[in-house]
């Protein structure tokens, strides 16, 4: 059974150490929520974990199936089947999606009608339009439309492990419906297995977490199962937010209490 294992990982950007000791493991099929506060440092994580470029790794390991990742740039890890549907998809003037998975290690389709027929049966599940298909990547799309591009090229490329950087942002109720129906399945049909990061536990009620994680400025500070996303809709991160923990509370003395008691 595939898995993905973080442990350690600690990693800068100009400087500043962001992530401080990240650990995590996601098996073939399991889906895991990382939820924080702005800033804490989940869009990090997935770009340590997918190799961009400016990311300083200070320490720790990412493998999958026992492969070293951190080793490697970021082609090869997609090619050893991690995959990144970014919070702000790039856009690509004059390169079309079927142009960028044709040129893809990360297909086994290669060029040519089997990839053709699976980019335009995955567009139809998700509810894609063919017109983007043949349009420069990104370009001019709604931020609706960018995720729905996202998801079209995880379930076209069929990694082991994805990791869903707010997926959710720019959705509407349907195009969340669909997007999240469409990765839930291939948890079952391919065993994907799922980092998803979001702030909302709307996301969260339709892709059906095995485990919720907190992180605050670069750790773990809580781990639970989905009920823990249900709480922080209802109280947020205050609770998790210290990073002193609280003082004891001062001693009461009761002015009337019995001396000999
Ligand atoms: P989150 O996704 O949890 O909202 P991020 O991972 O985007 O948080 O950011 C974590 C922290 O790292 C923030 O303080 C942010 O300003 C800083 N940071 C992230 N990327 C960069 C970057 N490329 N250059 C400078 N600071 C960055
Ligand atoms: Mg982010």
């Amino acid at each position: 059974m595939s898995s993905l294992i973080i442990s350690g990982l600690r990693a800068a950007v100009d400087g500043n150490e962001i992530l401080k000791g990240v650990d995590l493991e996601i098996g073939a099929g399991e889906v895991h929520a990382v939820m924080g506060p702005n800033g804490a440092g989940k869009s990090t994580l997935s770009h340590v974990l997918m190799g961009r470029p400016g990311y300083e790794v200070l320490g720790g390991s990412v493998t999958l199936d026992g492969v070293e990742l951190l080793d490697l740039p970021t082609w090869q890890r997609a090619r050893a089947g991690l995959f990144l549907a970014m919070q702000y998809p790039t856009e690509v003037p004059g390169v079309a999606l079927s142009d960028v998975l044709d040129a893809s290690a990360a297909t086994d389709f290669g060029s040519g009608d089997e990839l053709d027929r699976r980019l335009l049966a995955e567009a139809d599940r998700i509810g894609f339009d063919h017109q983007f298909l043949d349009r420069p990547l990104n370009v001019d799309m709604s931020g609706g439309e960018k995720k729905r591009n996202e998801t079209l090229q995880l379930a076209v490329m069929a990694p082991r492990f994805a990791v869903l950087d707010e997926l959710d942002s720019g959705l509407d109720v349907d195009a969340m419906h669909q997007v999240s129906q469409r990765v839930e399945a291939a948890t079952e049909e391919t065993g994907l297995g799922i980092l998803v990061i979001t702030h909302y536990s709307r996301l969260l009620d339709e892709l059906k977490p095995d485990r919720v994680h907190i992180l605050v400025r670069g750790r773990f500070v809580a781990s639970g199962g989905p009920e823990l996303a249900q709480e922080l809709e209802e109280t947020g991160y205050g609770a998790y937010q210290d990073d002193e923990p609280a003082p004891p509370a001062a001693t009461a003395t009761d002015p009337f209490a019995d001396p000999l008691a």
